[in-house]
């Protein structure tokens, strides 16, 4: 039963939960701070897993900090393979399975769930990966694959298909939207993606679901797609779009939408010393494209008593493929078209609202070399 008292609760210890713990330890030295994860607690960049499973590198080798050096090195009580089941908003407490903590502030950091499309779900075949374990069992299981099935064709999708690829594995990216990464982005320029990667080798199936993965032999499968087609493959790995986890805020009676927690500028989640940061909180506009560590320090403010907003800076997602060149800009949810040109080398796409003003954009190929001009328009 854990039964100290907690100035702050963060559940969640991913990129937003540590960094929160950071920025908090650094501006207030004597605090409680309490970080729940729900499996183990060490830091890593999701970023670096796609490069990292096409080299078979080790898990080991990702991790930044172990559990107990940051639970050391920022002084706080880190609960781990404590999955928070619930929170008592009138009690002020958080439940997990093997006792509850209380809290005065809590802070929700519990990120997204990347999932297995229904009826796949329990098809051990089919491995979704948004943690380490997760890449700990699919690089076991990378042993030896030479023909990959990607579910899903979003950024995470792209990157590991190209790395892959690149490793001189066959990849294949199978989804049921018509372009990659889905409808964020414009037809020319997902066209363009498409082809770069076509070009490093990555086979693209889209329009199209998978409908059933069998055994065929040890660590062989066939796959079934709406397109009554059979390939038969090494490996699965879902990166079906991902969802924010809002399922223990819904239930504490927090306000939320498949988009997220909803926040307001100081990440307040409806509620009085309730916050919500990272990948699980949906922003309101004024600071929607705050990062996690603008979130972080803004809301370590906060807690130590001065409300401060987190600083918005304007930045362009870069995909990590090193074979397609691709910067955009996603618009936020308003009326408007996008206007697409194809430049001698590349794309480039702008979305304007229904003022003529510039909301978002991508940029294909060598038009990436433009990208900062862009940004730049997008603040006029
Ligand atoms: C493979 C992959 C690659 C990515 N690469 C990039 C990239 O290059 N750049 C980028 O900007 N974004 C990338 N993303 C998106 C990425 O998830 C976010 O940018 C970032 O990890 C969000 O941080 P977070 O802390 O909000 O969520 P997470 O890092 O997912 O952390 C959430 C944590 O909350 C925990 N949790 C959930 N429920 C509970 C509970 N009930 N109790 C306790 N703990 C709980 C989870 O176990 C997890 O540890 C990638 C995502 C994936 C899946």
């Amino acid at each position: 039963m854990h039964s100290a008292n907690a100035d702050v609760v963060i559940i969640g210890a991913g990129s937003a939960g540590h960094a929160v713990a950071r920025a908090l330890r650094r501006r207030d030295p004597l605090c409680t701070i309490t970080l729940i994860a729900a499996h183990s607690g060490e830091v890593y960049p999701k970023s670096a897993l796609a490069a990292a499973l096409a080299a078979g590198r080790d898990p080991v080798r990702l991790v930044q900090a172990s559990a107990d050096m940051v639970a050391a090195r920022e002084d706080l009580h880190l609960i781990e393979q404590s999955p928070a089941r619930s929170i008592d908003l009138v009690q002020r407490a958080v439940d997990m399975e093997h006792g509850s903590i209380p809290f005065e502030r809590v802070v929700l950091a519990l990120g997204e769930e990347v999932g297995v499309p229904g009826a796949l779900r329990g098809n051990p075949a089919v491995c979704p990966i948004n943690r380490l374990a997760d890449y700990s069992r699919l690089k076991t299981k990378m042993a030896g694959a030479r023909r990959v099935l990607i579910l899903g064709a979003g950024t995470a999708a792209c990157e590991f298909a190209d790395e892959l690829a690149r490793s001189g594995r066959q990849a294949i990216v199978l989804d049921s939207a018509r372009h990659p990464l889905g409808e964020r982005l414009p037809v020319l320029a997902a066209r363009r993606l498409r082809t770069d990667l076509e070009r490093a080798g990555v086979q693209f199936r889209l329009g199209e679901r998978l409908l059933a993965v069998d055994p065929i032999a040890a660590g062989r499968y066939r796959a079934f797609t709406s397109c009554s087609d059979r390939l038969d493959i090494d490996a699965v790995i879902s990166l079906v779009e991902p969802r924010p986890r809002v399922s223990l805020a819904r239930d504490a009676g927090l306000p939320v939408d498949r988009r997220g927690i909803a926040v307001d500028g100081r990440l307040l989640a409806g509620a009085e010393g309730v916050f919500a940061v990272g990948a699980c909180a949906r922003l309101p506009v004024a600071i929607a494209h705050a990062g996690i560590e603008a979130q972080a320090h803004a809301l370590a403010e906060t807690l130590c008593g001065r409300p401060t907003q987190p600083e918005s800076r304007l930045e362009a997602y870069r995909l990590n493929t090193p074979d397609a060149e691709f910067v955009f800009f996603e618009p936020p949810p308003l009326a408007g078209e996008w206007q697409e040109r194809a430049t001698p080398g590349g794309v480039s796409s702008a979305f304007v609202d229904s003022d003529g003003r510039l909301r978002g954009f991508a940029l294909a190929g060598s038009a990436v070399d433009g990208r900062k001009a862009w940004l730049a328009r997008l603040t006029r």
